[in-house]
């Protein structure tokens, strides 16, 4: 049916970039993996949706994020709620329980909303609430690279891993498909391709460009480009036309930079009442785009079909609501309150009234 088009789960699955990312993928012997039942993230019929749904899977703040362990060591899963623990020290709003009287809960004993494995190939994980969708039998999260004796070594060549994969079961996006970070011009994608093909689970170019190209929901971003978030893709330098001198090329990330906690405390704040005002503001950025000019009635349509049916379905009960007027117009109810918002409507072609806001043609 139409109206689910934009709302299948979005696997993120990331390959893992070795500490040394001068090295080839193929050379450290790590490669991309998907588990070959998951579908890569379906195309959007616009990129203000997708960058707007992606954005309101976030878990609801003022309860506990569960999760439990499919499998692994005892020492693995510790260190693993160690990591984590940095995500939940950013975001006033967010409490991870993984633990049941002092040690890690095991799947087996309560399934949670989380599921982690260390079992599977690849590092990967559903996107925010996303995992709600998927069997309780299945992991929701994998971090293949955490396997053997938990070394230093290991360690240090996996925290990084484990905060990106938990980011994205927080909600948040890859930070080079941010479309301020130029990474599609800086990159040479031939050579990304055939590079992608040739691992042992290949990805194909659609799964390449799900992953890697930006999402252009520019102007519904409200925090700027980081390239040392942990969200960033560490690619191989030969990846890039200008090698090591593109901006795009970055060290893998092992720490959350200072973009990163301040994206999860703006996800997470410490009351509801503050996370729905965050998107109340995502809602009216993504109504400004979905009703300017770059939009056809067409568009127009289908983003307005789409929206109503993706955000009820959302853990954040929006008080946004979008529908079009005869004139093709956007209208949203809900409270705007951003003034940089406010002052776009006034300044153009959309008028406000009494907070709600609307879109003219
Ligand atoms: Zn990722």
């Amino acid at each position: 049916m139409k109206l689910q088009r934009g709302f299948l789960s979005a696997l993120l699955v990331c390959f893992y970039a070795s500490d040394t990312h001068a090295h080839s993928f193929n050379a450290d012997g790590t490669h991309a993996g998907e588990p070959p039942s998951r579908e890569a993230a379906p195309q959007q019929p616009n990129d203000v949706l997708q960058g707007l749904i992606d954005s309101a899977k976030v878990w609801e703040v003022e309860e506990d994020l569960t999760l439990c362990f499919m499998d692994g060591a005892i020492d693995t899963q510790e260190f693993f709620l160690q990591v984590v623990k940095d995500w939940e020290n950013a975001a006033p709003g967010l409490t991870i329980d993984g633990t049941v009287n002092g040690a890690p809960r095991n799947c087996a004993d309560e399934v949670t909303e989380l599921r982690i494995s260390f079992n599977q190939e690849g590092n990967w994980s559903y996107v925010g609430t996303d995992a709600e969708k998927i069997p309780a039998k299945e992991a929701t999260l994998n971090i293949g690279t955490l396997t053997g004796p938990l070394t230093n070594r290991l360690r240090k060549r996996t925290r990084g891993s484990i905060l990106h994969e938990f980011g994205h079961a927080l909600g948040l996006k890859h930070e080079h498909q941010h479309p301020d970070s130029n990474c599609e011009a800086q990159l040479d994608w031939p050579t990304v391709y055939s590079a992608f093909e040739a691992f042992e689970v290949p990805w194909n170019k659609q799964k390449v460009d799900a992953n890697i190209r930006p999402i252009i929901a520019k102007e519904i971003e409200l925090t700027p480009y980081d390239r040392s978030s942990v969200m960033h893709y560490a690619l191989p330098a030969k990846w890039f036309l200008q090698k090591t001198q593109a901006t795009c090329y970055v060290e893998k990330a092992n720490i959350l930079s200072d973009g990163d906690k301040a994206i999860a405390a703006e996800r997470y704040p410490a009351t509801l009442e503050e996370q729905k005002e965050y998107f109340d503001r995502l809602i009216g950025n993504a109504a400004t785009v979905a009703g300017s000019d770059k939009f056809n009635r067409k568009d127009r349509e289908l983003f307005v079909e789409e929206f109503n049916a993706a955000l009820p379905q959302s853990i954040i009960n929006v008080s946004g609501n979008v529908s079009m007027s005869q004139s093709g117009g956007i209208n949203v109810q809900g409270n705007v309150t951003d003034s940089a918002i406010i002052e776009n409507f006034n300044g153009g072609a959309l008028n406000l009234n009494g907070g709600a806001v609307s879109a003219n043609d």
